[in-house]
């Protein structure tokens, strides 16, 4: 039987992870070993959330450093690795009748190489972003990762990048670092018990979880990527949280690995 690759959302958090060496950063790095080397990575990053969704088809995807503020050498970090046109076109072919474009002009947001470059140093594995459309509900993300799961045979790495809870509104901005927010603490709580009992549907409707969820998910876009990867479980597959953390008391670091 084919090998199954397994799906994992990762917690992004700070942009500065790409540079950094912590126990997040650490854990990045333990997933990249401890996973059978792709053919190549499919990523959903909470940065690429705009009407309609597009395919990366670039060969050599640039490094896009979208973000405002930060120290000069993160915006001198380059993620060299290259795309993979024929996966881009493969997911046009499995989203039929959806309508997916071909995109030439996004490359690799700092959501997947922030990442990336501790899980795949060497940036040797191709990488293909697919947008978020952002015009559409939770239930149709979840449904195109369920309908990409079939990729995970194929030796692709489905892997989506956001934070479960990100509100940066209550975030500690290089401030000493506070005790996680107990509406953070419970939301993920709740979020991690109904993952692992497969209890999607709440999830999907996280807007009537209440006013927890509503602290933790004030936007959608860095929670979104997760229903990817949760859309991609198999029946009976085990779920994991090799990545676990809140940093600057309103972001979880939380990785979700499926399979
Ligand atoms: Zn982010």
């Amino acid at each position: 039987m084919a090998e199954i690759l397994p799906a994992i959302f990762f917690g992004h958090g700070n942009p500065m992870n790409a540079l950094s060496d912590n126990a997040y950063t650490a854990g990045w790095r333990q997933i990249g070993k401890q996973t059978p080397k792709p053919k190549a990575i499919l990523s959903i990053s909470a940065h690429w959330f705009v009407p309609g969704t597009g395919v990366t088809i670039s060969t050599s995807p640039k490094t896009i450093h979208d973000f405002g503020g930060f120290p000069r050498e993160l915006y001198q970090v380059e993620y060299p690795a290259p795309g993979d046109p024929d996966l881009a076109r493969r997911v046009q072919e499995m989203l039929k009748p959806l309508p997916i474009r071909f995109d030439s002009s996004w490359g690799l947001d700092h959501g997947t190489w922030s990442v990336l470059k501790h899980a795949y140093p060497d940036a040797d594995v191709p990488v293909v972003q697919l947008s978020i459309d952002e015009t559409q509900p939770a239930s149709f993300h979840f449904e195109i990762g369920r309908r990409l799961a079939p990729l995970r045979g194929e030796r692709i790495l489905i892997v989506g990048s956001g934070n479960l809870v990100h509100n940066l509104h209550a975030y500690a901005w290089g401030r000493h670092m506070p005790d996680p927010y107990d509406w953070a603490i419970l939301f993920e709580k709740e979020a991690r018990e109904m993952m692992v009992a497969g209890e999607y549907q709440p999830l999907i409707y996280y807007e009537n979880l209440g006013p927890e969820a509503q602290l933790s998910i004030p936007t959608p876009d860095h929670y979104l990527p997760l229903l990817y990867v949760l859309g991609s479980r198999q029946q009976g597959e085990v779920i994991t949280f090799p990545v676990e953390g809140v940093d600057g008391g309103s972001i979880s670091m939380l990785s979700v690995q499926v399979g």
